[in-house]
């Protein structure tokens, strides 16, 4: 996506050999048109499987999932919580996951209500990198008796093995820009698309 590979270069900055921090727009301060145009994008790549719950994981992830929800025609979106708290009260299901940015490993929880046997689930996250995100939101799905539509990313970091992966196992993953590569100099290489 041309707008977004735009403001990858010109707002995006890396961290070592392998994290590519855009929290100008993305994920700290949001451009709020640029996150909806992002979730129209991914939305059109799905409107034929006709989702019916945009699943993501918080807090990153929640702003373009929302905005792809809403393309959908306002379906709701779910986020899997990363810590336990006294206001979870139904049936809790839960994956765990490592987290790429936090060196961590934590359980991911949602309440099984909210992912009813039987429903359309598309997964949305801002970043793809070793895939372990979506891979624990698939989990949950298939705990829940749900089908996997496909996984729609914002961008993803095509040196990492997370899509390649998903891919190969016949998962429909639309990433809306592809940093292939963060050159010596911290320069950020995206695939022409
Ligand atoms: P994965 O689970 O695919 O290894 O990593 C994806 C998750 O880690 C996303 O939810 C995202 O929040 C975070 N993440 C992974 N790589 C990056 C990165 O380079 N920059 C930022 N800002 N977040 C990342």
């Amino acid at each position: 996506m041309k707008e977004l590979n735009d403001a990858i270069m010109k707002w995006g900055k890396t961290i070592g050999s392998d994290v590519v921090k855009v929290d100008m727009f993305l994920n700290h301060r949001i451009d709020t048109g640029l996150l909806f145009r992002m979730g129209e994008e991914i939305a059109s790549h799905f409107t034929e499987k006709y989702p019916e719950i945009v699943l993501t994981v918080e807090a990153s992830g929640i702003a373009l999932a929302m905005t792809c929800a809403h393309a959908l025609g306002d379906i709701p979106v779910v986020f899997a919580k990363k810590s336990a708290t006294v206001v979870q009260s139904g049936e809790m299901l839960q994956s765990r996951v490592f987290s790429f940015t936090h060196k961590t490993e934590n359980f991911i929880r949602v309440d099984r209500r909210y992912l009813p046997a039987g429903k359309r689930v598309l997964i949305v996250d801002d970043f793809l990198a070793d895939g372990q995100a979506a891979r624990g939101l698939m989990d949950l799905c298939s705990q829940s008796g749900c089908t996997v539509s496909g996984i729609g990313i914002g961008i993803e970091k095509g040196f990492q093995p997370g899509g390649a992966r998903l891919r190969e196992e016949g998962i429909d993953l639309y990433s809306l820009a592809v940093v292939d590569s963060i050159g010596g100099d911290g320069r950020i290489c995206l695939r022409e698309q």
